[in-house]
């Protein structure tokens, strides 16, 4: 066999299959490592596509229980875990096979074992056999983080992966961090039937994201009685008995323990890089554990790139396949567009939905750019109020000089599909004015973006 390759994929998700289409489409031999028991990649089978799977069920059987103030009955409405995840198994299942089919085709010569570098030009598989490649791409996600909480090792913690693949519902669940997964399944676990406390140590629950959107999502959560205290320090964890875990924490200065059957770990993920020998072929990583690339994903090592979520530095999918491509690209010797997260897209599936794009004011006011902002809330629009969607509101952040749409924020219902009319504004470069032209049709979610849209338009001079 001739194992020598132009390009080896160390890694078959999302990063590492839109690097190895885009190689194969530049020409050249390609061959793909992956050492899952279950090819496919976490996008696919514990991240974003079974989530949104159930949230989706979850959010139904939510709208549902509020029958009444739409003019039904409701009934005494229950989750059925089982039929929900038979439903998330059917639809994961065909995601996957194709996914697969996709890795097999003879596009690709595929090896099923994990991969370790000997050095830049050669990497080893488990059974011994070495490849050689010109190039390289990293790809090979992320795993679960372990924080430095006192006791998390020594107690049976559940992850993400747990709660995507329960079979029955907990009665009560503690959840430790407030990022986007902890609050999304937090919320899941919450209206399928589970008592939920969330413990998040910053002052805010999805930091990433504006204070403001923040508040949104803790006020409805609380609504819907999820309990939610931010500002937390977890001193230790313990193993009571075979079941049981004892969370110590201090919130408002004062020491306080609950005892929980169903610790949900929730506190991030880390790059996966163990056991690839990079320090070994002088690939750099950086204190986050994400190895270093510069911005056509190439690392310290010129002929190995790194792409998803172990380069960074955002672990979303759509990021995940942009930085695939254009290592591929750049390793090509074609000519890419260099990575640039000026354009940010970041959503979150809580209801309300978090939406983000480009830069929003913490960033504007670091960079000294001189903006002017609008925004308009979700319970004074027409569409919203007659889909008793009132939570939340719209914010556009435009330059003062040129009007030219910097940022946008939605928190409401739907805001990971309205957020992108604002995506594709950002991407353009289109001024307030253009889009304040637009038509916007009567009477839809959407239209809410014309209120800041005019206020702004009218503030900013037009310059063309
Ligand atoms: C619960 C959850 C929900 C999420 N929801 C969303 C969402 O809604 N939207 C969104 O954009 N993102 C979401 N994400 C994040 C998203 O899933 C990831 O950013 C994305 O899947 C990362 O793709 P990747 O290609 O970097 O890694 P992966 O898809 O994890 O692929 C890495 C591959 O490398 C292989 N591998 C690892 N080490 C080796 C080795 N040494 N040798 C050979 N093979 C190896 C693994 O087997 C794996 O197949 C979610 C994540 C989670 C956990």
């Amino acid at each position: 066999m001739n194992n020598f390759y132009d390009f080896l994929i160390v890694g078959g998700g999302s990063a590492g299959y839109a690097a190895g289409r885009t190689l194969h489409e530049g020409g050249g031999s390609v061959a793909v490592v992956d050492g899952a028991d279950e090819l496919s990649g976490l996008c696919i089978l514990r991240g974003c596509m079974p989530s949104k799977t159930l949230i989706y069920s979850a959010e139904t059987l939510h709208l549902a229980r509020e029958g009444s103030v739409f003019g039904f009955d409701s009934v005494d409405l229950k989750a059925d875990m089982f039929a929900m995840q038979k439903r998330k198994r059917e639809i994961i299942e065909k995601f996957a096979d194709y996914r697969k089919g996709q890795l097999e085709d003879d596009r690709f010569t595929l090896f099923r074992s994990k991969a370790k570098f000997l050095d830049e030009n050669n990497v080893e598989l488990d059974d011994g056999t070495i490849l050689r490649a010109d190039k390289y791409v990293i790809s090979t996600g992320s795993g679960i983080s372990m924080p430095d909480v006192p006791g998390l090792n020594q107690v049976s913690f559940k992850t993400s992966d747990d709660v995507l693949d329960l079979s029955e519902i907990p009665k009560e669940v503690v959840v430790l961090g407030g990022g986007i997964v902890a609050c999304e399944l937090a919320q899941f676990l919450s209206r399928v039937g589970s008592r939920v406390t969330l413990l998040q140590r910053s002052d805010y629950i999805l930091k990433e994201f504006s204070n403001q959107a923040s508040i949104c999502v803790k006020k409805k959560f609380m609504e819907e009685g999820i309990k939610v205290l931010t500002g937390v320090t977890v001193k230790n964890l313990k193993q009571i008995d075979q079941e049981t875990i004892c969370v110590n924490y201090n919130f408002n200065g004062e020491d306080h323990s609950v005892d929980t059957k169903f610790l949900f770990h929730a506190m991030g993920r880390t790059p996966a890089t163990d056991g690839l020998n990079l320090d070994k072929v002088g690939v750099k990583t950086a204190k986050s554990g994400h190895i270093q690339t510069n911005a056509f994903q190439q690392t310290s090592i010129p002929n190995i790139y790194a792409a998803g979520d172990c380069a960074g530095p955002h672990e979303i999918v759509h990021v995940a396949i942009r930085q695939g491509e254009t290592a591929a690209m750049h390793a090509l010797g074609q000519n890419p567009e260099p990575l640039c997260y000026d354009h940010l897209l970041g959503v979150v599936f809580t209801d309300p939905q978090v939406a983000s794009v480009g830069l929003l004011p913490e960033e504007l006011d670091k960079r000294g750019i001189e903006y002017l902002s609008a925004d308009y809330p979700f319970d004074d629009h027409g569409k919203s109020i007659l889909m008793e969607a009132k939570h939340g509101y719209v914010a556009v952040h435009a330059d003062k000089a040129t009007g030219i749409v910097l940022g946008a924020e939605c928190v409401g219902k739907d805001a990971g599909e309205l957020i992108h009319t604002l995506s594709i504004a950002v991407s353009l470069k289109a001024t307030v004015h253009q889009l304040a032209k637009a038509d916007w049709y009567h009477p839809t979610l959407s239209e809410i973006w014309t209120y800041p849209l005019e206020d702004l338009a009218e503030l900013i001079p037009t310059t063309t």
